[in-house]
């Protein structure tokens, strides 16, 4: 009944240079908001997906089959309503260790028969890296909490001894927002900033070189304030799905695409933010076309969000130079 899933490629940027090799393999990371079962079903009206796509059985092979076609040393997901019962123990059973922080007031609890509320999760494989330390962190917007967070976990990989420093997060959605979301991000840089300059006294790096990922749904278009602090942050980081277009200055036209009752949207909300002097991006898995989505957009029988997944294969640019 259901068509095969749309294959999508792996690309190398343009003009990239690989640092990868035996002893500096890459590093597999996976970006996704999986769509929240309780949101899906309950408030978000896709109304042009069928009722049976959205429900839970049907999703949870999809996402599980993507997650599982791909590998992914770090993933990083949003919306995560079936973390204890579904994804915590069948990754645990695949070699990742898990983290879950749930929204403080998730909206998903306002749905009938709701599984929980709904949250960031974090899961790295145990294989590849070791947990040095990890902060939940509830957002601030100028002092003042707000129902967002974040998890930032530094890990020490365990084929260079290189540290890394991954964040997920999910800023506040709408718009009308986008004020609120600018300073959530000013928290989560400043957040970041104080955790990986820590992390460098005692990791012995030399200054600048703990490098950072940061994963999220930003709910934020490129041309937004928050887009514009993380694109010019003294962190130095970089938009990796900028590598996609022939410049490697545009991001992709989107990263969700969906039609509720209010209307189509098409935009690009999702990033993976990485310290460009420390990593490099080998490659990146590319954008559904139009045609692959369908006339129909997301989620269906064929995407199980209403998010596409991004993933890219990263490695770190040189040895640092060990201070004994
Ligand atoms: P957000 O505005 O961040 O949105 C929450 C979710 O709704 C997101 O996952 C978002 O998905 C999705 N969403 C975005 N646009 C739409 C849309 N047009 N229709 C349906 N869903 C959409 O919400 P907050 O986290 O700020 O929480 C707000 C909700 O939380 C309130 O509606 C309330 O139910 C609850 N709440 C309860 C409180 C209490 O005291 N009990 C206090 C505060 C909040 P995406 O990111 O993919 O766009
Ligand atoms: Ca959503």
């Amino acid at each position: 009944r259901r068509p095969a899933r749309p294959h999508r490629d792996l690309v190398h940027p343009r003009g990239m240079v690989p640092y990868s090799h035996k002893h500096n393999p890459t590093i597999r990371v996976m970006q996704w908001n999986i769509l929240a079962q309780a949101l899906g079903e309950g408030k978000d009206g896709f109304i042009r997906c069928p009722l049976e796509a959205l429900s839970w059985p049907e999703r949870k092979y999809l996402i599980l089959e993507e997650i599982l076609t791909y590998l992914p040393d770090i993933l990083c997901l949003q919306e995560v309503d079936h973390y204890y019962d579904t994804f915590q123990p069948i990754l645990a059973s695949l070699g990742y260790h898990g983290s879950f922080l749930a929204k403080p007031w998730s909206p998903c609890l306002d749905v009938e028969q709701n599984n929980g509320p709904d949250g960031c999760a974090l899961f790295y494989r145990r294989s590849r890296f070791s947990l040095l330390s990890t902060s939940n962190l509830r957002l601030s917007a100028m002092m003042v909490p707000t129902n967002q967070v974040a998890i930032i976990q530094t890990f020490m990989c365990q084929v260079t001894g290189r540290w890394l420093c991954v964040a997920v997060t999910h800023l506040k959605a709408r718009s009308g927002w986008e004020r609120l979301r600018s300073a959530q991000g000013a928290d989560l840089l400043q957040n970041l900033r104080g955790i990986t300059s820590q992390s460098r006294c005692r990791s012995k790096e030399p200054l600048g070189t703990i490098p950072l990922v940061v994963c999220g749904d930003f709910n934020a278009e490129p041309s937004e304030d928050v887009y514009r602090r993380f694109n010019s942050s003294p962190l130095g980081l970089n938009s990796v799905y900028k590598l996609l277009s022939s410049d490697g200055q545009m991001e992709p036209a989107y990263t969700t695409w969906k039609i509720r009752p209010s209307g189509e949207s098409c935009s690009t909300l999702d990033y993976i933010w990485y310290t460009h002097d420390a990593l490099s991006v080998e490659s990146l898995l590319d954008i559904p076309t139009e045609e692959q989505i369908g006339p129909n957009r997301l989620p269906s029988y064929h995407y199980p969000s209403d998010h596409l997944s991004l993933l890219c294969d990263i490695s770190f640019k040189e040895e640092p130079h060990r201070l004994m």
